[in-house]
């Protein structure tokens, strides 16, 4: 017999194996039939996590069909959106389809919501073999259904963005918010560097720290055609091209080292550029999917760096509001965004 607590996190659920939570689970049972404590969504669109995505894109060499393929592929053996190499997932819009009459989510049979929690922990169905995806991009047009315990979170969805933009805003909602609260804990107007500073998780993290009263702001991009856009956007003080898994690059490229360095990159082998680009004292906030703890650990201590290193939790009280509204707010931040998410 399960505990409340058990039941409240999804361990009945699970299937392989037996007694994990979940998120550490090999597989979920996704059965559409509900338990009195869950809700039922009808799924219309996946964004699978940055990271997940570049993987599986890499390691199909592009081919549309084989990443499809390798997605459905996951999702009918875990019973969840699981990437086994990441260890990532993303989130999903929907369609509320049916609530249990002890849900204490309080969300209504048709409201349009966004899951805020990882798809790595979501028990999936897809029915429709997502015969509308190219296998070309991060948002995936699926049919099928999803279920959240009673201690997941949904965001019902604004009515003012298109399904698309929220989607790939309220993924990535944990960096901004992290960001501001790391600005916030830091004293004095603490000056912040963000890696991956053109993408997504990075224009919010730049507009989070802006507003939380930051001091310069530096952005790390990729190469010359991402500086244009970022400097256009007026997000930053200062603008830089690198490699973020060069280290030295890094550290030439922002020069006086900072107080916060945000990691917001989809590829591996950041910790130790982002190490060396934080003063002594500072703190690094490793939001990427793509970090190794252990290569950020053992690489601080071998660079004798006394750096502060925090995961970027996904979850943060009121990070989906927040990020919401710097996107309506920052045209920085849409002009960034948008062409990242609408054809
Ligand atoms: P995104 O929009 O694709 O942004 C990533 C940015 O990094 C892009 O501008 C990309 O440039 C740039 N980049 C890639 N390789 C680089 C390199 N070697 N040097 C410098 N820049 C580089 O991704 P996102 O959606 O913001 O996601 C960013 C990260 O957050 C991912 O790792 C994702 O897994 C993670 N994430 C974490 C959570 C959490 O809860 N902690 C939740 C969601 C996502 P190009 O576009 O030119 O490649």
């Amino acid at each position: 017999m399960l505990s409340a607590l058990q039941r409240s996190l999804g361990v009945h659920r699970v299937l392989e194996p037996i007694g994990v939570l979940p998120q550490a689970a090999r597989r979920l049972d996704p059965d559409p039939q509900l338990g009195p404590d869950e809700v039922r969504i009808a799924v219309r669109r996946l964004n699978l996590d940055a990271a997940s995505y570049r993987q599986l894109s890499e390691a199909h060499a592009g081919d549309g069909a084989a990443v499809r393929a390798a997605v459905l592929g996951i999702v009918e053996s875990r019973g969840k959106m699981h990437n086994p190499v990441t260890g990532s997932g993303g989130m999903l819009i929907g369609v509320v389809d049916e609530v249990g009459p002890e849900s204490p989510l309080g969300l209504e049979p048709g409201q349009r919501v966004a899951t805020l929690v990882s798809l790595t922990l979501t028990p999936l169905q897809i029915t429709d073999g997502l015969a509308g995806w190219d296998g070309r991009s991060e948002q995936v047009p699926a049919t099928g259904t999803a279920v959240l315990f009673s201690r997941s979170i949904a965001a019902v969805l604004p009515d003012d963005l298109p399904e698309e933009v929220a989607l790939a805003v309220l993924d990535v909602c944990g960096a901004p918010a992290a960001t501001e609260r790391v600005v916030h804990r830091s004293g004095h107007r603490p000056s912040v560097a963000v890696l991956g500073a053109a993408g997504k998780s990075g224009c919010l993290s730049l507009a989070a720290a802006r507003d939380a009263r930051a001091g310069r702001l530096t952005g790390v991009v990729r190469d010359g055609r991402e500086a244009d856009a970022l400097r256009a956007a007026g997000l930053a003080d200062v603008v830089v091209v690198a490699d973020a898994t060069d280290p030295l690059a890094v550290a030439e490229a922002v020069g006086e080292p900072v107080d916060v360095t945000v990691v917001c990159v989809d590829v591996p082998g950041a910790e130790h550029g982002a190490v060396l680009a934080t003063a002594d004292g500072g703190t690094v906030v490793f939001f990427s999917m793509a970090t190794s703890f252990s290569a950020a650990a053992l690489g601080a201590e071998g660079m004798a760096a006394d750096v502060t290193m925090l995961v970027g939790n996904g979850y943060t009280p009121g990070h989906a509001a927040l990020a919401m509204d710097l996107y309506r707010r920052s045209p920085g931040v849409r002009s960034l965004i948008d062409p990242r998410v609408r054809a």
